[in-house]
């Protein structure tokens, strides 16, 4: 049988196995940090409506620079993220990971390295060497905040094109504060003139305000975000940035036209109607993830401090170490993720239900491993 490596791939995709997380079907799956909350019917039933619309038109390629659901997206943030923008300085592709590809397309590529401070989000890594862009790993502290003083040091020797931040961070919920992201993006336009991604896909539900603010005079600042989590919009596969307007010219460069359906604007331009109305859950998940927080800690287990719609928690190192853990957890019905990252796993909030049978699980797996 031809195997991926009989082809002739690209030397750099050699031996790889493609990104993603089991999608298994099991009754409390909590692996992918998805909202657990279906759209509620009126939105429903509004999407219906809208791509109605759009279907009477899609003999027609859609609006190639979706210029309506941009300006519904500059209104979203300009509302929420303490910072006015307009149209002009926002992009939308699908989902964010497209968002960032776009940037690597533009702003990195073979010759050109990426830093990231991980452990992270593995697809900025994973985007990176499918754009031909070099990879960099920087260090975080043993609480998994940024190590500013390290971070500085080795994108002084480095000089990456593309700082990756993300906040908060996915695995480990951690968010950065301003300070942090200007003492970075300061290091790297003295290293040389390098973009800075701030990965905000988790944004809403964080305690601090966006970063969105700091694109003000910083032309080599991005925002990214998206409708994937807080919007409970995963499969509609909608992500936006925010920036300096040259920074949307530029990823325009690089863009399939037409990169957007009709369909896609359309049910996204429905979701932002119904904004207040998600926004209530993400409260509801917020209340949870605290709850998740404070009972892992009573059962005596480490918990790192979260932003995020999940939490990482450990610290396993038991035979078999974070993974065994993982193993009893789906044995009971419980589908967690283990991101790699010793000792720790990674529960998404869910439902109260779904927490409280995660609860038990935990619970349960702890006394059989008599701890
Ligand atoms: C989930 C996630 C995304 C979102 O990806 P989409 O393509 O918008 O679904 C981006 N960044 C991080 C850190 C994430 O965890």
């Amino acid at each position: 049988m031809t195997g991926i490596d009989d082809l002739p791939i690209r030397d750099e995709l050699r031996g790889k196995s493609p990104y993603g997380a089991p999608q298994l079907d099991v009754p409390v799956r909590l692996n992918t940090n998805e909202n657990p909350y279906p759209l509620p019917e009126e939105l429903v039933a509004r999407i219906a409506e809208r791509v109605t619309e759009a279907a009477r038109e899609l003999n027609r390629y859609p609006d190639r620079d979706a210029v309506e659901l941009r300006t519904g997206l500059a209104r979203y943030l300009s509302r929420t993220a303490g910072h006015r923008v307009a149209a002009e300085n926002v992009w939308a592709a699908n989902g964010s990971n497209e968002v960032l590809q776009q940037l690597l397309q533009a702003f990195g590529g073979p010759g050109r390295t990426a830093i990231g401070f991980e452990p992270s989000y593995s697809m900025h890594a994973l985007i990176a060497r499918g754009t031909g862009t070099g990879w960099i790993s920087g260090p975080r502290n043993d609480d998994f905040t940024i190590d500013v003083e390290a971070a500085r040091a080795v994108i002084a020797e480095r000089r990456p094109h593309v700082v990756f931040v993300c906040s908060p961070n996915n695995p480990t919920g951690t968010a950065v504060d301003a300070d942090t992201v200007l003492a970075l993006y300061e290091a790297a336009q003295a290293a040389r003139s390098s973009m800075v991604i701030v990965d905000e896909a988790y944004g809403e539900f964080s305690h601090r305000p966006s970063l969105l603010p700091l694109i003000a005079g910083r032309p080599n600042l991005v925002v990214s975000r998206t409708m994937s989590k807080a919007f409970g919009a995963a499969g509609l596969r909608l992500g936006y940035l925010a920036a300096d307007p040259a920074v949307v010219d530029a990823v325009q460069l690089v863009r399939l036209p037409y990169h957007l359906s009709a369909v896609t604007q359309a049910t996204a331009l429905a979701a932002l109607e119904h904004t207040d109305t998600l926004l209530g859950y993400v409260q509801q998940l917020k209340d949870e993830r605290d709850r998740l927080v404070t009972e892992l800690r009573a059962m005596g287990c480490e918990v790192t401090e979260s932003d995020a719609n999940f939490v990482q928690f450990g610290d396993f190192d038991g035979p078999g170490g974070a993974h065994a853990v993982w193993q009893a957890l789906l044995e009971r019905g419980v589908l967690v993720r283990d991101n790699g990252v010793p000792g720790r796993l990674r529960v998404t909030a869910g439902t109260p239900a779904e927490n409280d049978a995660f609860l038990d699980a935990v619970r349960a797996v702890l006394k059989e491993n008599n701890r």
